[in-house]
């Protein structure tokens, strides 16, 4: 198996120069193992955001609030980057560079604001300084620590189309790339530190990949290079079988398939969003979601395929805020393109919708609750008659044992026979039962399910041992 591991590290764990060296300690972890990490860096927490501030501010033509809000970056990333090379500000080896970023982007907003429009190809130039930063620093930083490293532009390697703000990797020329500018270095022995989330064209210029890209990039190196897993390094203990605050039994799942953490990500798209990954599922490269704030822990490993686990579920997830829209409609009975109707509709609105279900003539559907709502209540009762009723909770139950197993449903709906159940949908993953019900009863059916499925966890799948010592301790 190859000793390249791609290891990247989220903006909470490079957020300050303390993290910065406990991310330092965790590399030189695996480089103590004879493994060669290539590392991906998200900018450092918040920065994304208030770049993206600092560059409406300036489209607007605020020309001060966006240079406020540059000056507390600049601030903060010298005094980062100065701590981790115990030098002054003053003197500091890395302030020029620094320095220099923060006055071209100063001048970029300066320009902006009188122009007073925000070009896409603008905006991806000004949010990247976030990524390109954090991964110099913290090159730097390493080597400073006497980790052997070498700070490598991310905008040379992963090549990109010129859709910016969501920009598409071009696969074959990212492999070529990184053939050339990585794997001479990693194959030296030395530590390649990359920033994630920017791109750039064929012809250089500036791209993102969308918010959250950083996972992304790390799929795109690891499977570009072919590593033998890819570490996405977080600020919690990977996937949890349900959200800990609401039931303090949850167990860390310390093995899921591809298909299920995908089912997951659109309730807790927090850990990681799975559609990131797929470059290295694709290749059958394992995926591990680790805590950088306890890098003892195991963390949870997704694979391409589900081991076997004797539980029907993995994990349950509740999405809160959610609105149900009934349509109903006698008189479109027996007649086509009602549906198609509907969700013109939604589209109109630009509206995702979540969960449907149908009869006849009826149609349930969720949304998020949001303003637009009484507009597009408005237009559907040109169709139907329409009631809707927010404060609801989907929970979601994901598991790829339920797969043609009978009595499951059973079990599912007799844990919460006390609930008023509103919609009901299994998917046709087939590995996902979701139902509705009211926000006010979410905390209580999670923990009742959760009861019920968990009794007797599958202890190659489940990490029983936390909860085992948790007892003993209370
Ligand atoms: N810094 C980027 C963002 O906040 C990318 C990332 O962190 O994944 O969206
Ligand atoms: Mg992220």
């Amino acid at each position: 198996m190859s000793k390249l591991v791609v290891m990247k590290f989220g903006g909470t764990s490079v957020e300050d120069a303390t993290a910065i060296n406990r991310t330092a300690g965790i590399v030189q972890g695996r480089r103590d193992k004879g493994l060669t990490p290539i590392v991906v860096v998200s900018a450092m927490a918040k920065v994304t955001d208030q770049l993206l501030s600092a560059a409406s501010a300036a489209g607007r033509g605020d020309r001060m609030g966006a240079l406020a809000i540059t000056a507390r970056l600049r601030n903060r990333h010298l005094e980062t980057a100065c701590a981790l090379v115990a030098q002054a500000v003053g003197d500091c080896s890395l302030s020029k560079m620094i320095d220099a970023e923060f006055d071209s982007l100063d001048e970029i907003l300066r320009g902006l604001a009188s122009i007073g429009e925000l070009t896409p190809r603008i905006s991806d130039m000004i949010v990247s300084v976030g990524e390109r930063l954090s991964s110099r620093i913290i090159a730097e930083a390493f080597s400073h620590r006497g980790l052997d490293a070498v700070h490598v532009d991310a905008r040379k390697c992963i090549v990109t189309d010129g859709q910016h703000g969501k920009a598409i990797p071009q696969d074959a020329a990212i492999e070529l790339r990184l053939k050339e500018h990585v794997l001479p270095f990693a194959e030296a022995g030395r530590v390649c530190v990359m920033g994630g989330f920017i791109g750039a064209t064929e012809k250089g210029v500036t791209t993102t990949l969308g918010r959250g890209g950083s996972d992304f990039t790390a799929a795109l190196v690891g499977g570009g290079v072919d590593a033998g897993a890819i570490e996405i390094w977080t600020d919690v203990n990977g996937i949890m079988t349900t959200d800990p605050r609401v039931c303090p039994t949850a167990l860390r799942v310390k093995s899921i398939s591809f298909e299920e953490a995908a089912e997951l990500a659109y309730f807790g798209a927090k850990v990681l969003h799975p559609a990131t990954i797929l470059p290295a599922v694709k290749k059958n490269i394992p995926v591990l979601v680790l805590n950088s704030r306890n890098p003892e822990n195991e963390g949870t490993r997704i694979t391409s395929l589900a081991p076997y686990c004797r539980s029907p579920f993995k994990s349950i997830a509740a999405k809160r805020r959610l609105t149900i829209i009934d349509v109903v409609a006698s008189r479109m009975l027996m007649s086509h393109g009602y549906l198609k109707a509907i969700f013109e509709v939604f589209d109109k609105h630009k509206c995702p919708v979540d969960m449907v279900s149908t009869s006849e003539v009826s149609v349930s559907l969720t949304v998020d609750s949001n303003e637009k709502l009484p507009e597009i209540a408005a237009d559907l009762r040109q169709l139907a008659d329409v009631k809707y009723e927010g404060r609801k909770a989907l929970i979601c139950m994901v598991g790829g044992n339920i797969r043609g197993q009978n009595g499951i449903a059973a079990q599912v709906f007799q844990a919460i026979r006390h609930v008023n159940v509103r919609m009901i949908s299994q998917g046709a993953s087939e590995i996902n039962m979701s139902f509705m019900i009211d926000e006010d009863d979410a905390d209580e059916a999670i923990r009742s399910l959760h009861d019920v499925f968990f009794a007797d966890p599958d202890p190659e799948i489940f990490d029983v041992e936390a909860l085992k010592e948790s007892s003993l301790k209370s």
